[in-house]
């Protein structure tokens, strides 16, 4: 009553966000014919890594596969930056052992795992040239003047440089300075590359564009990468598979379509969608046809049931729930609702009146159900 809706039709519509990364083409960089450099898998076998008071990682098992853009994803403190370190060998584990490419390189040092490490600002050397900040590490490793050069132009027409060389960073774009970071990784040649939130101090339309550009590197030079994000856009947007970390122990890890359709948790399911995914206790649906079969065991149970808010629409043979606010967002409109006592969101297409105080009743098929162990909140297999 006075709520307008227009059709809906459910269905997990965010997944085509993810498949429009189509990148730009890039007409001055080369497609190399082999593949540039040797990249390499990693493993973690039951690593852990203590400190005095916490548990950064918890014995973690865990496998990257070589050519694969793999994301490390969780909220502050999860152990992303301690599990990159790990890999990079800054820091040693209290247990377990790291392997690269089969080989374990536990006891190695850093430069001895021949792994790169792009840090947030990408740490270029503002008063030298292009050229001279991708050859640096060569310089300072003494390679010779010849070789040098002919790396950094290899590197630089992989990644579309060569007409920036003699520039400095200050005349750059923020893309060509990731790419300048980036060339500086490979020139090394790097068997992995590592990243630590690369884009978190860029605004969120540079960060699209970088994102995009950096997902097609990747993919073109078919390097290793393993990136560190607390960001779930950024981290479905760009990755191969998704390592999601709860309090040091991984909570699942999965493709980004997989993480999405499938959540193995509450936790998993909370994080991951804009806005995330709905879990309401399975008494909140009580008497209704939504609870399903054995609705009475599963409200014993302590079960929850989850639902995202695109696959919710408004049916006035649903559930009832009361509206507190209504976010005209331009294509859709987010209703927050109270349903059973709980937060819960719907996504319905267009302009949708909903005024705070009124009774709405939604619906979602029963396929875009998932339950819940109530205890320890792990998925329950349909
Ligand atoms: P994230 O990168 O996911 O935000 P970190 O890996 O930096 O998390 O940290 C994981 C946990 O380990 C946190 O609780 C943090 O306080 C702790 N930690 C990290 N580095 C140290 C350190 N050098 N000494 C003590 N505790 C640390
Ligand atoms: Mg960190």
């Amino acid at each position: 009553r006075g709520l307008r809706v227009s059709q809906h039709v459910p269905g997990p519509r965010c997944a085509l966000s993810w498949l429009r990364d189509g990148g730009p083409s890039h007409p001055l960089t080369a497609r190399p014919s082999r593949r540039f450099q040797d990249v390499a898998s990693i493993s973690l076998q039951g690593v852990s890594k203590h400190w005095d008071t916490a548990t950064a990682l918890a014995d973690t098992t865990l496998q990257i596969d070589s050519g694969s853009f793999t994301v490390l994803l969780g909220p502050s403190g999860c152990g992303k930056s301690t599990t990159l370190r790990l890999i990079a060998g800054l820091e040693q584990p209290s247990g377990g052992q790291i392997l690269i490419d089969g080989q374990d390189v536990t006891a190695l040092s850093p430069a001895e795992r021949r792994i790169a490490m792009v840090f947030q600002n990408y740490a270029l050397f503002p008063h030298l040239s292009v050229a001279d900040n991708i050859a640096f590490g060569l310089q300072v490793r003494k390679v010779p003047r010849a070789e040098q050069q002919r790396r950094v132009d290899e590197v630089a027409a992989l990644v579309g440089l060569q007409a920036l060389l003699q520039r400095r960073p200050g005349q750059l774009s923020g893309g060509q300075q990731q790419r300048v970071a980036l060339a500086r990784a490979l020139v090394s040649q790097a068997r992995v590359c590592l990243m630590d939130e690369p884009l978190s101090n860029l605004d969120a339309q540079l960060r699209q564009e970088m994102r995009r550009e950096l997902r097609e590197l990747q993919q073109r030079l078919k390097l290793t990468v393993v990136y560190v994000t607390h960001d779930q856009a950024e981290a479905m947007s760009m990755a191969d598979q998704v390592v999601l970390l709860n309090a040091g122990r991984i909570e699942q890890n999965a493709a980004p379509r997989e993480l999405y359709a499938r959540p193995a948790s509450t936790f998993a399911a909370r994080f991951i969608g804009t806005p995330p995914m709905n879990v309401v206790p399975a008494a909140a649906l009580a008497g209704h046809a939504l609870a399903g079969p054995a609705a009475d065991a599963k409200v014993a149970a302590g079960l929850s049931v989850g639902v995202r808010p695109e696959s919710v629409v408004v049916d006035p043979a649903g559930v009832a729930a009361e509206v507190v606010a209504a976010e005209f967002l331009g294509a859709d409109t987010l209703i927050e609702t109270r349903l059973g006592g709980a937060p819960f969101v719907l996504r319905a297409p267009g302009k949708v009146v909903a005024t705070a105080g009124q009774t709405v009743h939604v619906s979602w098929r029963g396929q875009d159900a998932h339950w819940f162990e109530g205890e320890t909140g792990r998925r329950i297999e349909d």
